[in-house]
């Protein structure tokens, strides 16, 4: 048993690296996801040019800010205040940063700019909006209420694990 516990420390010491297809951005992460989650918004969509987004959700103090001037900014239709942040260079994704009174801060990064094996999915959100059908065993939300409402449940689920 003690092992078992030395093992999970120094995986939680371990930094993990993020990085865009270009590798401009590049971030360190220095603790697990909350989860990974799969949203089929409009706003996603598009923010990705791609069938639905699939994210980490961090604790935003887990994800090291990028390199200034390498991320271009943009507050998407708010609310939620998510500021969606792609590569300088590439244009693609890299991070997200989500501020709300009601919530901790938190980063989401694209699943795949991960370096590292990626955890299960744990949600669709916004699956009503969703371009194809997806088939898996995973939790399927639909309607904002509904999703936004499951993504809580999430940070708040998680969070208390730590
Ligand atoms: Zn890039
Ligand atoms: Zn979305």
């Amino acid at each position: 048993m003690a092992g078992a516990k030395v093992t999970r420390m120094a995986n939680h010491n371990d930094v993990h690296r993020a990085a865009c297809g270009c590798g401009n951005v590049t971030l360190d992460i220095s603790a697990p996801p909350l989860f990974r989650v799969v949203c089929h918004c409009s706003i996603c969509k598009a923010f990705n040019n791609a069938p639905f987004a699939d994210i980490l959700v961090y604790r935003a103090g887990d994800v090291s800010n990028p390199e200034p001037g390498t991320v271009d900014f943009k507050a998407w239709r708010p609310p939620p205040n998510v500021q969606r942040g792609t590569c300088a260079r590439c244009g693609k994704p890299a991070i997200e940063q989500f501020r709300s009174p009601l919530f901790p801060d938190l980063a989401m990064v694209p699943s795949a700019n991960l370096e590292d094996e990626p955890p299960a999915v744990d949600a669709h959100i916004f699956y009503g909006s969703r371009i194809e059908d997806i088939n898996d065993d995973v939790p399927k939300h639909s309607g904002y209420w509904r999703s936004q409402w499951a993504f809580g449940k999430l940070v708040f689920a998680r969070r208390r694990d730590r």
